[in-house]
């Protein structure tokens, strides 16, 4: 027999703390968060560099600072935890199927889910690198998790492809445990990470960070004994006559994430090809009814608060449909991204709240200026697409920013970067 619940929360990371959290705020009387590792936290754990909770607490916190704040809440709220338990499958009617260690096969029956799953990072065969496959390749999560939980350094000698903020956080955190960071190699022509973590992580520690380059070759029998790398051009290719070889012992992988949605799939809900996350409304409701969705799962957040926040929204709307039986998908309004803009999240609005808006932009540049629905709405001395621009757009304004049942968002760029 299935076990009824009113809301399902899918993983325990700051997302899905938050959105059970909020949840029983809301009022919902039975919430689960179901957990496939041992632990409540997510990456949280991990990530014991500061940065965490500027805009959420006004503090400077670690991760696990952080995490623990939302699990002491969590437990206050009464929220129930299933740990070791590995969410299979989930229906369009929201029925669960996981696995647990303790447990066995389950099965849960909600009335409504929250899809908190995060994302990962993606691996080499994503990547497609040429070369052997010696040992001393891994992501650079992997290798955070090595040295932070573990206490154990992979290696003694790093090159790190991509200059994600894992990877550059990794540089720093490497250097500071005696090994050396050759380089941290970009393809792209600016970094794909926090502009605070380029400086704070490789700058201030001397890292050469080689823009427009990639790893071409892997070398090594059985372990990595170095990579070469190339510079390339406009389309991203390598150009003949710059390569050169780089020893080290570990290549670190930090070039890019990936929202972990193979079961949101599997549940009828519809991906946005863009963010790789569920297309979703303003309480971050998706297209499937009942089933809403926050944080790393959605879009890769940049920063923890922002997880939190979005999360929180899905959560307090979950209850609301599990209360009800129903809540409308706010589909009225469609967000499209224009000129620069890579993505905008929610993709659709009712236009009868407040509503704040995520983005990003495609392409680096000074002075820029964001255009809601065609008209001049804030300026900014720079943007890059590794910064999500984060606006709040009040309930008042939107119906004079809507076109044809569209609010199109546009990013012109006076200066290239
Ligand atoms: C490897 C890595 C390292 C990171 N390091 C940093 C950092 O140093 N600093 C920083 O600011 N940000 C870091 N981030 C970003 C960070 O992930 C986010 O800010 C935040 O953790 C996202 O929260 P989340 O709850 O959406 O996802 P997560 O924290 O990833 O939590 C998702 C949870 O869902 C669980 N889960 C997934 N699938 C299932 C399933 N089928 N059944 C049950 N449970 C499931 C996972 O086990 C996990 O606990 C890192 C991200 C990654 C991928």
């Amino acid at each position: 027999m299935a076990e009824k619940i009113d809301v399902a929360v899918i993983g325990a990371g700051p997302a899905g703390l938050a959105a059970a959290i909020a949840a029983r705020e809301q009022g919902a009387e039975k919430v689960v968060i179901i957990e496939r590792s041992e632990r409540l936290g997510g990456l949280l754990p991990q990530c014991i560099h500061n940065g965490f909770g500027l805009l959420y607490f006004g503090e400077d916190m670690t991760g696990p600072e952080y995490e623990r704040v939302f699990i002491r809440r969590a437990e206050k709220a009464g929220v129930e935890a299933r740990l070791e338990t590995m969410v299979l499958d989930i229906t369009a009617g929201r029925e669960i199927t996981a696995a647990s260690s303790r447990h066995g096969y389950t099965k849960f029956k909600a009335g409504a889910v929250v899809l908190a799953m995060g994302c990962r990072e993606k691996a080499r065969g994503a990547l497609g690198i040429p070369g052997g496959r010696p040992s001393g390749v891994m992501t650079a999560g992997t290798c955070q998790r090595y040295v932070n939980i573990d206490g154990y350094i992979p290696g003694r000698r790093f090159v790190i492809l991509g200059s994600g903020d894992i990877g550059m956080i990794m540089a720093r955190r490497l250097t500071l445990e005696g090994a050396r960071v050759e380089a941290v190699v970009e393809i792209m022509p600016w970094s794909g990470g926090l502009i605070r973590n380029e400086v704070q992580c490789l700058h201030d520690f001397g890292i050469p960070l080689l823009l427009e380059h990639t790893v071409t070759f892997v070398h090594g029998e059985s372990r990595i004994s170095g990579v070469t790398v190339a510079r390339v051009d406009a389309e991203r290719r390598p150009v003949r006559g710059t390569e050169r070889f780089i020893p080290c012992d570990c290549l670190l992988l930090s070039a890019g994430l990936i929202p972990e949605n193979e079961l949101s799939l599997k549940a009828g809900v519809e991906l946005d090809p863009v963010t790789g996350g569920p297309v979703v409304d303003e309480n971050r409701q998706t297209r499937a009814p009942g089933i809403f969705a926050g944080g790393n799962v959605v879009q890769v957040h940049d920063l923890v608060d922002w997880v939190s926040w979005e999360a929180e929204a899905a959560g307090r709307a979950a209850a609301r449909f599990a209360d009800k039986g129903k809540l409308p998908f706010a589909g009225k309004i469609r967000v499209s991204a224009g000129e620069n803009v890579k993505y905008v999240v929610p993709q659709y609005i009712s236009g009868k709240e407040d509503v704040t808006l995520h983005l990003r932009v495609a392409r680096p540049g000074r002075k820029a200026s964001l255009r809601l629905g065609g008209k001049a709405w804030k300026r900014f001395r720079s943007v890059r697409p590794s910064e999500m621009i984060i606006e709040e757009v009040p309930y008042g304004k939107i119906s004079q920013l809507i076109r044809d049942g569209e609010l199109r968002v546009d990013c012109d760029i006076g200066e290239e970067a």
